[in-house]
Order: C-alpha cells, then sequence, then structure tokens
C-alpha cells in the first residue's frame, strides 16, 4: 500500500495524514483537482489531507467493482462470511488506532469512539454469521415441478456514509453488502476521510482485488458516485442529500436505500418524575454532542410537569458540559447556533447555554430553551447539535398530534406512566421507531423503515440482507416424459 503519514507544516505538532483511493486492489492519490483539508475541531488543528477524487476515477471505482462482481458472488457463501470475519479481528485488532483517527477528525471523545468502532466490529460479525444463513423459499406449485424463490446479489452497490458514527455506520452498509455477494465503492464523509481511508484498508485485504473500493472527497465526488451505473446507492446522511441521490437513482434505475435525518420529538407526560425524564432528555439531546440521528430534537412537556422538568433539564446541561466533545466543525456550529438565535429571536427563552464560546475549536454548550414554538426551526428541522428546545402542552393528545406533525419520521419517545398512552403512542406515531420510557435502548437486530424525509428501506438488522439482494422466482417444470 502507497498509502503514507507525512509530517505538517511547522507549528503543528500532530502528524498530518494523508490519504488515498482504492481501485481494482491499488491505492492512489486523487486526482480531482481539488484538495480538502480536515481540521481537529478541538483546537483547528489540521489532520487530514484529501485529494479529492476526478468523475474519471470514480468511474474507474465503479467499473472496478463492476468486473470482479460475477466472481465475487460466485463464492461460496460461507466463504464470503468467513472473509468478513477476519475483516472484522483485523478492525477490533485496530480499534485504538483508529478512535484516535476519528476522534481527530470529528472530536468525539477517544473512548466513546473506540465503543462506537467495537460496535462496527460487533456489526460485521453479525453480518459473516447471518449472511451465510440468508435464504429463499421454496413454493407448492405442481409436485412435479420445483419452485423457488431465490435470490441473487444486487450487483455493485455505492456505500455512501456520513460522519457522525463513521465507522459502525459503514460497517453496517459494507458487511451486508459483501457478504451478500455484492462488490462495493465505498465513499466515506469528507469531513472523516481518514476514519473511512483506514477502515478500508484494513477490510479490504480480506476480499479479492475490486471487490470493495474507495473514492475520496465532498459532495459532488458523491453525486457522481450517485450517478454512476451502480446497481444500489445505499446513503446514510442528511434529508436533503437523500432526496438528490433518489432523483439520481429514478435517472439511472438503480435501488436507493436511504438512512437519513430526523427531528425527533420526546413526550414528557403528567405524572412522570420531572428529574428522570430531565435525565433522559439530556441524554436524548446532549449524547454525541447531540450529533445522533435520533438525537431528541424537540420536547413536548405537558404543563403539569414542565417547570420542575425544565429546572432540571438546566441541572443536567451543567453535568453534560464537561462529558461531550465539540461539534465536528465550524460549519455546523454556526448552523447550530443560527438555529438557535432565531428562536430566540422568535420568543425562546434561554434557559442554559445558548451562545458559542469564543476561542479555538467548534465547541458549543449544552443549550435548553424553554417557551418554543413549532414554526421555529429548532423545532421543526433536525438540529445536529447540544440543544434541547421545550415546549409546553395542555394535554397529552396535543403532545402526540405536534409530535406527529413533522416532515420527518426517524424515532420518537415517549415518557408516561400510562400504559393506554403508551399503546397509543406506539399505534399512531408516524415514525419508524417508538421508545417509551427510554430514549435509547432497544433489542439487537431491530430494524425499522424510516418515514417522510427520514429514509425508506431497512438501513439495519437482518433485514438489510433483503435489501441488498434481489428475489427471484424460478419455475423448473418437469421435462415432459420420454427425455
Ligand atoms: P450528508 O448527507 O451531508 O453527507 C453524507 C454523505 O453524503 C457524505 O459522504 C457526503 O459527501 C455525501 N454527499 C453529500 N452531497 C451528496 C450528493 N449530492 N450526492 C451524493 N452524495 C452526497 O450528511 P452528513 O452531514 O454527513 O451527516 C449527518 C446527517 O446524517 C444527519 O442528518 C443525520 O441525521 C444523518 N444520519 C442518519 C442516520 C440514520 O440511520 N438515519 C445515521 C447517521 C446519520
Amino acid at each position: 500500500m502507497a498509502s503514507k503519514f507525512v509530517s505538517v507544516a511547522a507549528g503543528h505538532t500532530a502528524a498530518m495524514r494523508e490519504i488515498e483511493q482504492l481501485a481494482h486492489g491499488k491505492w492512489s492519490p486523487g486526482n480531482g483537482g481539488r484538495e480538502l483539508t480536515v481540521v481537529n475541531p478541538r483546537d483547528d488543528e489540521p489532520v487530514t489531507r484529501v485529494a479529492c477524487s476526478s468523475d474519471e476515477e470514480v468511474a474507474e471505482a465503479v467499473s472496478a467493482a463492476r468486473s470482479a462482481a460475477p466472481g465475487w458472488s460466485g463464492v461460496p457463501a460461507a466463504d464470503r462470511g468467513a472473509a468478513l470475519r477476519s475483516a472484522a479481528s483485523a478492525v477490533e485488532a485496530a480499534a485504538d488506532e483508529l478512535a484516535a483517527i476519528m476522534s481527530d477528525e470529528m472530536g468525539k471523545p477517544v473512548g466513546e469512539a473506540r465503543e462506537s468502532i467495537l460496535a462496527g466490529v460487533g456489526t460485521l460479525r453479525q453480518y459473516a454469521e447471518l449472511g451465510p444463513v440468508h435464504r429463499g423459499r421454496s413454493l407448492a406449485g405442481d409436485p412435479s415441478a420445483t419452485d423457488l424463490m431465490t435470490f441473487e446479489p444486487r450487483g455493485v452497490v455505492a456505500v455512501i456514509t456520513p460522519w457522525n458514527d463513521p465507522v459502525a455506520v459503514a460497517c453496517g452498509l459494507l458487511g451486508a453488502a459483501l457478504v451478500t455477494g455484492n462488490t462495493v465503492v465505498h465513499k466515506p464523509s469528507e469531513r472523516t476521510p481518514a476514519t473511512g481511508w483506514r477502515l478500508v484498508q484494513l477490510v479490504a485485504p480480506h476480499f479479492p482485488a475490486g471487490v470493495l473500493n474507495l473514492v475520496n472527497g465532498d459532495g459532488p465526488v458523491g453525486a457522481a458516485l450517485a450517478a454512476a451505473p451502480v446497481d444500489v446507492v445505499a446513503h446514510v446522511g442528511s434529508s436533503a442529500t437523500g432526496r438528490a441521490i433518489a432523483a439520481a437513482c429514478a435517472r439511472t434505475g438503480a435501488k436507493a436505500l436511504l438512512e437519513n435525518g430526523g427531528c425527533d420529538p420526546l413526550i414528557v407526560d403528567a405524572g412522570v418524575d420531572p428529574r428522570w425524564a430531565a435525565a433522559q432528555a439530556a441524554l436524548g439531546a446532549f449524547a454525541n454532542a447531540g450529533q445522533i440521528c435520533v438525537s431528541v430534537e424537540r420536547i413536548y412537556a405537558h404543563r403539569a410537569v414542565l417547570d420542575p422538568f425544565v429546572a432540571a433539564l438546566a441541572e443536567e446541561a451543567e453535568r453534560w458540559q464537561s462529558r461531550i466533545g465539540p461539534l465536528v466543525d465550524r460549519r455546523l456550529r454556526d448552523a447550530v447556533d443560527d438555529q438557535v438565535q432565531h428562536a430566540i429571536k422568535a420568543g425562546a427563552v434561554i434557559v442554559r447555554g445558548g451562545a458559542a464560546p469564543a476561542g479555538p475549536g467548534a465547541w458549543y454548550p449544552p443549550t435548553v430553551l424553554a417557551e418554543c414554538t413549532d414554526d421555529m426551526a429548532v423545532m421543526r428541522e433536525e438540529t445536529f447539535g447540544p440543544v434541547a428546545p421545550v415546549a409546553e402542552v395542555d394535554s397529552f393528545d396535543e403532545a402526540l398530534a405536534r409530535a406527529a406533525d413533522s416532515p420527518y419520521g426517524l424515532a420518537a419517545t415517549v415518557l408516561t406512566r400510562s400504559m393506554s398512552h403508551a399503546q397509543r403512542a406506539a399505534r399512531v406515531l408516524p415514525t419508524g421507531t417508538v421508545k417509551v420510557n427510554a430514549v435509547f435502548g432497544g433489542a439487537p437486530g431491530g430494524a425499522a423503515h424510516p418515514r417522510r424525509g427520514s429514509g425508506q428501506g431497512f438501513g439495519y438488522g437482518p433485514e438489510l440482507l433483503d435489501e441488498m439482494t434481489a428475489t427471484k422466482v424460478v419455475h423448473l417444470a418437469a421435462p415432459p416424459t420420454g427425455w
């Protein structure tokens, strides 16, 4: 591998990573004429330099994946699973190194980065086991015939991923695509390119050349890949990008698999312990500095608990101050702060936080806003930062109606002592996931259909193997007698 680490310019202490792309099993620098530099969001030190792949290089990576597809789809499923298992072990062995890179690029504390990498390793191992037992059906037709529903790999899968949990998210899509016999062109986020590059360096050697390819760069590179002759575009990222990808897929006929943004509501019902509810709300809104697709984005608190809940939430925010890293970069921080300032101008009250600190980095404090209304962007749109906007509601019915009224449909949480409220919420909320009395958690293997602007298809769980394969009905009639 020709990938290298180089020293940075005088004055910088950390080594800056220069990364490369991969096609046909060969590493090379990108030739797209554009270079991007990633800075550490803690202190603005440059950490990664990436040369974007050109349109020709994207086409070359797709052609490498296309050439490798027949050979890889012909490998027995158990052998594909074994390859993925050994790739998982390689990622596990490099977890510390990968965690340091991720933390440098997107600011997640190293310990949390390591945990999220190990979650990704677990996902690779799950798909290594599930792939070989992914099965079709036999059908009951004419007893002299054989009728089957079988499946086959879709072909070339473009895997386009975000930065907020870069390894775990990529591992799910890469694992499911590869184990089912597809070949892949991966484009990691331009905000975590070295994390994606190092992951591919660890995984690709366990597969034949051309089975896993890597292109680097930002939105235009992703757009070139989404418009290329691939069979599936699997995108995890913002809803706006998801819509652009769906349009590109409509033109080429590729399948679009989209796991996109959310604006998840949290309902705090009358009768709950306000301190416990505040701890749940804070975990949902502030974990990973609010940069989780299923972060709590807007809170509807019943007026019977509103005041003690908001006071306890402010105390929780204080506690979270020292536990979170910075936002991924200043571009995101500006967008978060913009939403907060607009809300304040429109009448929201700052209970805690609400202003970006001076100094280097992309830090933003855990922020609590009260007296919010649904016309504020902070309640209507995804706010990818540690912001907990609270609105008062007079009844559980009002909370449900307002929670359901959203252009997104990823997940929702209800904190309640009432079984009938819990059941009603589970039934009526138009989201892929409904959680009762816990903002995070859930059984392993849960996979849901996101609704509305939050995406389409199963992005997780055993069902992702169905998404990565195409089902074929085979009818084998008995030959005429006498043959
Ligand atoms: P993003 O959509 O801006 O970027 C994600 C990827 O798409 C990147 O690799 C980017 O380069 C690429 N891209 C950008 N424009 C493109 C285009 N026109 N065509 C093709 N590719 C393009 O999202 P982001 O800011 O990196 O990630 C944050 C978003 O991801 C949030 O909205 C978050 O909710 C969402 N997310 C969703 C899930 C989920 O499972 N639903 C999980 C993690 C993150």
